[in-house]
């Protein structure tokens, strides 16, 4: 057992007590502890991260569609390389057929198979 001064009244007080004798203050712990957190509650940190963009998966799917050729949906998610790629194939190619091709294949798979941005965010 330790003798600790009140924070109040500084007065002399044990460790082991809860409250000052002379003043009532608490003892122990000056600040209060925050309230037990519920399931799926959260303490709000002083400097949060900013949320990340919400990406829609239908916005992405119509880039996909109308614009997948020129790699819009992937800029859209995120998918730089991706999209760079399919930029480069369908201007580089696309005055052949062959280019149209590959890019509007690989951008409808992608429209069906993609469902998550380049962070991992599921989009929705
Ligand atoms: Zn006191």
């Amino acid at each position: 057992m330790a003798l600790v001064n009140c924070v109040e009244c500084d007065r002399e007080v044990s460790d082991k007590a809860t409250a000052c004798v002379g003043c009532g203050a608490p003892v122990g712990s000056p600040l209060p502890s925050p309230p037990p957190l519920r399931a799926g509650q959260v303490y709000a940190a002083p400097h949060a991260q900013p949320q990340p963009v919400a990406r829609t998966r239908v916005a992405y799917i119509l880039l996909g569609l109308f614009l997948g050729g020129l790699g819009i949906h992937n800029f859209y998610a995120g998918y730089h390389g991706r999209g760079i790629a399919q930029l480069l194939i369908t201007l580089l190619l696309g005055w052949l057929i062959i280019g149209v091709v590959i890019t509007g294949l690989w951008a409808l798979i992608e429209v069906i198979t993609v469902d998550t941005d380049a962070t991992g965010v599921r989009m929705v």
